[in-house]
């Protein structure tokens, strides 16, 4: 049971216990839904974006389970004060890690506590859990007023 071990590490738990940054923002200028029928995974996503394209704020809220809610909570202290060219950067190094072939290595440095999803690769339904916030932000930051579907 050391995948599922792996899969479910503390830091996960925690975030899913305790998530940090879930509440609405009061005066949010960019913001989107998400949802992963697979799983049944919904959440909305608040942005306080500056004309700089730096992100000011971010707050979710929304039902899920453990692993897409760890995954929104972390993204939004991962990206805080980040502007949306690193947000891409960032989103992409955590999607080769959620993705990467099993068997192959996977080495991606800097992304700090958002690498407790390498499990992920390993549970093909999961990776969508894991990416809902991020295809969620993309959307918000896109402005185009869609709700973000994982499939
Ligand atoms: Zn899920």
């Amino acid at each position: 049971m050391s995948d599922l071990e792996d899969l479910y590490q503390a830091t996960i738990l925690d975030h899913k216990k305790s998530p940090q940054n879930f509440r609405v923002l009061d005066t949010p200028n960019r913001q989107a839904e998400g949802h992963n029928p697979l799983c049944g995974d919904k959440l909305n996503l608040y942005l306080d974006v500056d004309q700089e394209n730096r992100i000011r704020d971010i707050s979710f809220q929304g039902e899920g389970c453990a692993i897409s809610t760890a995954s929104a909570s972390l993204m939004t202290q991962a990206i805080k004060g980040k502007t949306q060219t690193e947000v891409e950067e960032i989103f992409a190094r955590f999607h080769k890690l959620v993705t990467t072939e099993i068997g192959q290595q996977v080495d991606i440095p800097d992304l700090g506590k958002l690498a407790v999803f390498s499990g992920v690769r390993e549970y093909p339904m999961r990776v969508k859990c894991a990416t809902l916030a991020w295809h969620t932000l993309r959307a918000a930051l896109a402005d185009r007023g869609e709700t973000a579907v994982t499939e």
